[in-house]
């Protein structure tokens, strides 16, 4: 089992490495190809759990059993890298992790694809975050964040100067640009969720590692325009566009995790929670830690 844990840590945590660079974004290195790239891709072209997927809302089984996404994160010293073919903060392990169905897995890094690599009844938004954790015998999970354009983001404000920073380090041909941050603030992306999806899957870039545990915020977060400019701004062109298409469900379940909908379910019009927007609820799924 160490084996399988090093793998997928290496898969997890790839430094600049020209050999991971060997898959792109289009033409003949595109995702349609990534299983044909190398023998160690396979999963891509021939895996049955396969990320990312279109979320249909009505489709998803409400699960009792699911229990609410607790994470414990810490302000952590972190790291912000150029993989090439994203941008990753990562962390050393002080920075905590979660816990699913009693299992501890710790968050390695966390990056961002634009535009958003799961859609939502086939809406597909402008960027999508993922924050990668992985248990001491090499599960994963993958938590993700959807956002629209609108107010900036409070978590990347933070990253405002190593981005720029990264961004001067790749424009000088730097082959491993990367820019400590110093400590990260984690206040604003471990709020509580009141409502996620979650599915079996994998990661969405090669190896396409499968028995990935995907939650996926029902909260849309936002980000400004100069934000998003600004992350995609070290990246090489061709991968600046980094999402891979939507994966067949190959008869996969999508659960949902929902804070209310007992409520909702028998009828008791109780109506705890404070949405009285009128619209579809998904305004309102997250509420600030005390
Ligand atoms: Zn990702």
């Amino acid at each position: 089992m160490a084996s399988r844990a090093a793998t997928a840590t290496a898969a997890v945590i790839r430094s600049f490495n020209a050999e991971f660079i060997s898959f792109g974004y289009t033409g003949a290195i595109g995702p349609y190809h990534w299983g044909s790239l190398s023998p160690d891709y396979y999963a891509c072209s021939t895996g049955k759990l396969q990320s990312p997927i279109n979320i249909i809302k009505d489709n998803a089984i409400w699960n009792p059993k699911l229990e609410p996404l607790t994470r414990y994160y810490n302000s952590a010293n972190g790291t912000l890298v150029d993989s090439g073919f994203n941008i990753q903060l990562r962390y050393d392990d002080s920075v905590g992790g979660l816990i699913i169905e009693g299992k501890n897995y710790t968050l390695k890094q966390m990056h961002w694809h634009t535009p958003s690599e799961h859609t939502i009844d086939g809406i597909r938004y402008p960027v999508e975050l993922h924050l990668v954790h992985m248990s001491k015998d090499g599960d994963i999970a993958v938590v993700a964040i959807l956002y629209n354009l609108g107010h900036p983001d409070p978590f990347l404000d933070q990253l405002k100067n190593p981005f720029k920073e990264l961004t001067k380090e790749v424009c000088s041909g730097d082959e491993e640009a990367h820019v400590p941050v110093g400590l990260v603030e984690t206040k604003s992306i471990k709020r509580n969720t009141r409502k996620y999806f979650r599915y079996m899957g994998s990661l969405t870039t090669p190896p396409c590692t499968e028995n990935v545990t995907w939650s996926i915020l029902g909260k849309v977060r936002e980000l400004s325009m100069d934000q998003l400019v600004e992350l995609r701004a070290p990246l090489e062109l061709d991968y600046k566009n980094n999402s891979r298409p939507t994966q067949p469900l190959n008869g996969r379940h999508v659960y949902l995790f929902d804070e209310k909908y007992p409520n909702n379910l028998f009828g008791s019009g109780a109506s705890s929670n404070n949405n009285n927007s009128g619209d579809d609820n998904d305004d309102n799924d997250d509420r600030s830690v005390p």
